[in-house]
Order: structure tokens, then C-alpha cells, then sequence
């Protein structure tokens, strides 16, 4: 919908006096709060003081505040933004034109930077606050080396020790991203590693195994809580980083403003939900407010369905069962994808914020298969030009089927999707594509109930 005839540029910048200067906190305009993080030892609610022994102390204020809509962006923050951002929101005039539709497409794309996805946009924040709190650094686990890059450019920027524990076969598969970690200064170990209890444990039980994230977290936490000075930092799930994350949903809201442009539909990929939930949120606020009504959907998967198969109960956040119980959507904590999943999105669980929000039927989800992500994918790419992550691709089917509904049915719907990255460190997945070779593979019930089986008695 657009009230005026106004002509939109195929890029909507933000000037810079225009860029929000506060977070949005969707958890103060939620009537059913998510649920709280639970101490595995106690069943308890965590305290700020035990979160506080992992965690930096302002991250946790963020983590457990429920009610302050805004929080101030500080200024080094704000400043670091403006290397990257803002990032423009796009008409896809040449995909709507390709798909013959009615309908407007927009996507705001995060892959403007080196790190190559929206997680720089947290990792800049939590590297301030440790800084702030005068630690000597941080530790954290990466997979595919996404968050890994992001938070040693942050790192670099505040000039923090930054120890990446990097799951073992990524390390030697994805040998770019490990040296761009470097670059920026990043200790980047292979996991299991013989450098913590957990991973000599792990690598006297396991000699040779490839490791795993679950594993990788556990060696970070034991990292960051074993040195005097150290924290472990989280790139997604965590509510303090929907909360940066959502400078993304503020900037695209801006940016729609000023043209008047009000969206019907907003679609983004979910993973563990954090550039979702950011680019959500302030659009999610004013319809818990009762202001506007848009549709949400979150895209995940068929490989690794958290919303659309998982349960909602609480579980660990990691296969090492080191870090507190959220209550989530979740396949259960030893739920792994199948062998042949390419897409990324593999985490098993959910933000708390998106898990409570889907179960109140504030928002929808769809999962879709891998090969129909490719090949939403490469269309997107050779007609609009940018490479996209697979993960970010997922976000892309879902927009063109919703666009190629309303060719269907003639309506003019505004469709606004995330672009969360490029995917220059995934051709070997593109080039499975590109050969034929690629599978879908849809977990059974049977495959599911294992994960289930696993769940924590809360
Ligand atoms: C990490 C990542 C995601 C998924 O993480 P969320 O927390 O669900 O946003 C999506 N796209 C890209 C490019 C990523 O790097």
C-alpha cells in the first residue's frame, strides 16, 4: 500500500542524522512475556549475579529486562554503525519484473560488510560492553565462521582478545573464513581442542572426531569462566541480541516511512531468530499495541523444522548442556540435521521472544526444502545481482511464492523480506546445486522423537 505516487528509488537510504539512536525492546509490549532462562542446576530463574559469570554485566541487564521499550545505543556503537550502515532497503524492481508479478518486493540487505551478514550489528555491541566492563576479551564458538568474523571485527575495532572455537571440520573446510578471523587479530582454535577439560575429555573419548557446535560452546564457556577476565559471548538466540538486532527493523521502518509504504507481509530466514526477530520488531510493537496488523512469517528448514515440528519446552541452548534452560521451539539438544543439509539455519531451538510470539499466533512459519532454496537463490542472484547466503535464500522462496500468489489472484501486496548476507563461503553448496547433486532430505517423526526423547524434565 502507498498513499501517494510518489516514484521509489530502487535503494532507500537512510541519512545519517536518520539512523536510530535506540534499540526497540519488543518484550515491553508483549502481554505473554517469554518465558525466563532457567538455572539447570536449581530449575530456578537465573540471576543477573549467575548470569554475570558468563555474561558481561550490561549484557545481562539487556538479557532479563522485560519492560524498558527503548535502550540507548551508545555513541561508539552508533559511530561503528556508520561504517556500514545504514543498510539500504531495495526494491527488487528486476525480481518483480522476472516473476511477472503485482506485487512490491523489498529486501533490506545486511551483506554489506565484511563479515558478510547482519551478526556484526550484535558483535560491535557485546564488544563494547566487554570493553566497557574493562575485560581482557571474549570467547565464543562458530560454525560455519559467520559470528566468528563478525565478532573479531568487532574485537578488532575495541582492540580485545578474541578466542574463536572453531568446530574442527569447518576449520579445515573452510580455510577463507578462518584466515579472515586472523586477520583481525582472532585466535581461532580447532574444536575439540586439547586446550580445555571438556575438549581433552571429548578428544579422549572421540580421537578424531570432526566436532560440533555443542561441543564448541562448551569449550568457549569453559574458556571465558575459567580466565580472570574473559566472557563468553552468543551470536544469536539470546534476547540481548534481538535487541541489536533490531536496528535493522527500526532502519527498514524509517526507510518505508518516508515513502509512505506500508508492507502486508514481512518474511525473514530463522536460524536461532535473531535477524527475524530484529527485523520484526518494531512492526511486531505496533501490532501487540493494536496500532497496525502485518503478517510475519519466519522461514526455516524442512531439514531442521524448530517452529513448524519442534515442541515448545524447555531445553538446553547447547549439545554440551553447559548453558542455562530456555524455553523455546526446540527439536531437542542432540537434534542434528541429516548429513546432505547444505542450507545452513541448523541451530535446534528458537529465540524465547519468536517462540512466544509464534505460539500466540502473532506470527507463521513455513519450512522449505534446500533445493528449492537453491533455486530461489540462483534466480534472485542473476537477476538482482547479489550473491545470496543460502540461509538469506530461504527468506527469498518465501517471497517469491508469496509474490507468485498474488499474480495469482491480481492483489498489490508490499512484501518486505531480510537479505541477511552473501554467500561467497558457500560454493561448495552452490556447486552441489550447480551439479544436480544436491538432496532434500525431511526428517521423519521417528528421526524427530530422538531429540525429543533428549528434552530436559522441567
Ligand atoms: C547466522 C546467519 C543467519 C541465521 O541466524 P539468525 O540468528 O536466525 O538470524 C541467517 N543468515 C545469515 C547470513 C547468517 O550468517
Amino acid at each position: 500500500m502507498m498513499s501517494d505516487n510518489k516514484t521509489i528509488p530502487y535503494k532507500i537510504y537512510l541519512e545519517e542524522s536518520e539512523m536510530p539512536k535506540q534499540w526497540y525492546n519488543v518484550r515491553a509490549d508483549m502481554k505473554n512475556k517469554p518465558a525466563p532462562l532457567l538455572n539447570p542446576a536449581t530449575l530456578e530463574p537465573m540471576t543477573a549475579e549467575e548470569l554475570g559469570h558468563v555474561f558481561c554485566d550490561e549484557l545481562v541487564k539487556q538479557e532479563l529486562d522485560d519492560t524498558n521499550a527503548y535502550i540507548d545505543i551508545p555513541q561508539e556503537i552508533q559511530d561503528f554503525y556508520k561504517m556500514y550502515r545504514p543498510s539500504p532497503l531495495v526494491r527488487a524492481y528486476c525480481l518483480e519484473k522476472e516473476l511477472d508479478t503485482p506485487a512490491k518486493i523489498y529486501y533490506k540487505f545486511e551483506g554489506n560488510n565484511t563479515s558478510g551478514s547482519h551478526k556484526l550489528n550484535s558483535a560491535i555491541a557485546q564488544a563494547y560492553y566487554a570493553k566497557e566492563q574493562h575485560l581482557k576479551g571474549v570467547t565464543t564458538e562458530t560454525g560455519a565462521g559467520q559470528w566468528g568474523t563478525a565478532l573479531s571485527m568487532a574485537c578488532a575495532y575495541f582492540n580485545l582478545d578474541c578466542k574463536v572455537f572453531m568446530v574442527k571440520c569447518s576449520y579445515e573446510q573452510k580455510p577463507f573464513r578462518r584466515e579472515v578471523m586472523r586477520t583481525y587479530g582472532a585466535n581461532v582454535t580447532p574444536s575439540p581442542s586439547d586446550t580445555t577439560n571438556v575438549g581433552r575429555k571429548i578428544l579422549a573419548e572421540f580421537p578424531g572426531t570432526s566436532g560440533s557446535l555443542g561441543c564448541a560452546i562448551s569449550e568457549a564457556v569453559e574458556a571465558a569462566t575459567s580466565q580472570e577476565g574473559y566472557r563468553y559471548v552468543l551470536g544469536s538466540v539470546l534476547s540481548q541480541v534481538l535487541l541489536h538486532q533490531s536496528v535493522i527493523g527500526l532502519e527498514t521502518k524509517a526507510a518505508l516511512d518516508k515513502y509512505d509504504i506500508t508492507p502486508d507481509i514481512i518474511i525473514g530466514c530463522a536460524g536461532g531468530g535473531s535477524n527475524l526477530g530484529g527485523l520484526i520488531s518494531p512492526f511486531m510493537g505496533e501490532k501487540l499495541r493494536g496500532e497496525k496488523d502485518y503478517r510475519f512469517i519466519a522461514v526455516e528448514p524442512a531439514s531442521c523444522p524448530s517452529l513448524t515440528r519442534g515442541k515448545y519446552a524447555y531445553d538446553f541452548c547447547d549439545t554440551g548442556m553447559v548453558c542455562p534452560l530456555s524455553k523455546m521451539y526446540t527439536l531437542g539438544s542432540g537434534f542434528i540435521p541429516s548429513a546432505n543439509h547444505a542450507g545452513g539455519l541448523r541451530y535446534h531451538g528458537m529465540s524465547s521472544t519468536l517462540s512466544q510470539l509464534y505460539d500466540d499466533k502473532l506470527m507463521e512459519a513455513v519450512s522449505v526444502e534446500q533445493t528449492s532454496v537453491f533455486e530461489a537463490a540462483t534466480k534472485f542472484a542473476r537477476v538482482e545481482g547479489i550473491l545470496p547466503a543460502p540461509e538469506s535464500s530461504h527468506a527469498i522462496k518465501v517471497a517469491m511464492d508469496e509474490a507468485m500468489k498474488c499474480k495469482e489472484t491480481g492483489e498489490e501486496k508490499t512484501i518486505v523480506f531480510g537479505l541477511t548476507g552473501t554467500g561467497y563461503f558457500d560454493m561448495v553448496a552452490y556447486g552441489k546445486y550447480n551439479d544436480g547433486d544436491m538432496t532434500d532430505y525431511i526428517p521423519t517423526d521417528e528421526d524427530l522423537a530422538k531429540g525429543f526423547a533428549g528434552l530436559p524434565n522441567v
